[in-house]
């Protein structure tokens, strides 16, 4: 069994290419093959979201703590609170972050293929981030 002890590594601030506003990934993981699983921590500041981006196999998040948005293109944007369990699509583009006053931390599991578990792609704008929560 191999246990990661928090604090055994530090904090990492999510890169502003990748994110909007403060971000901090921590307790990164990785499965050992054959396993593909890997993921982290993350904490989304009020106003903290990803890019807009892709997984070659999918992603699922479990909220951790706070209230956040996510949306997939084309589709409703969406509340999430702590203990929601959220399934991105495989190859489909989205996003994820806190709200604009909430902070929200998620735990983040996607699978690799090819080496690659996430596809990085423009920012968020203002706009698409503000936009009116949908139920559906
Ligand atoms: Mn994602």
């Amino acid at each position: 069994m191999k246990i990661t002890r928090n604090g055994s590594q530090p904090s990492a601030a999510g890169p502003t290419e990748n994110f909007t506003g403060h971000v901090r990934i921590d307790s990164r993981f990785n499965a050992e093959e054959p396993g593909r699983a890997g993921g982290g921590i993350v904490t989304f500041e009020p106003g903290a979201r990803t890019n807009w981006h892709t997984h070659p196999l999918g992603q699922t998040l479990i909220v951790t703590s706070g209230i956040g948005w996510t949306q997939c293109e084309g589709g409703p944007k969406a509340e999430i609170r702590a203990g929601h369990v959220v399934w991105c699509p495989c190859q489909r583009r989205h996003w994820h972050g806190a709200t604009a006053t909430a902070a929200m931390t998620h735990v983040a599991i996607a699978e690799v293929l090819d080496g690659k578990v996430v596809d990085w792609m423009e920012p968020v704008t203002d706009a698409q981030y503000l936009a009116p929560i949908q139920e559906d």
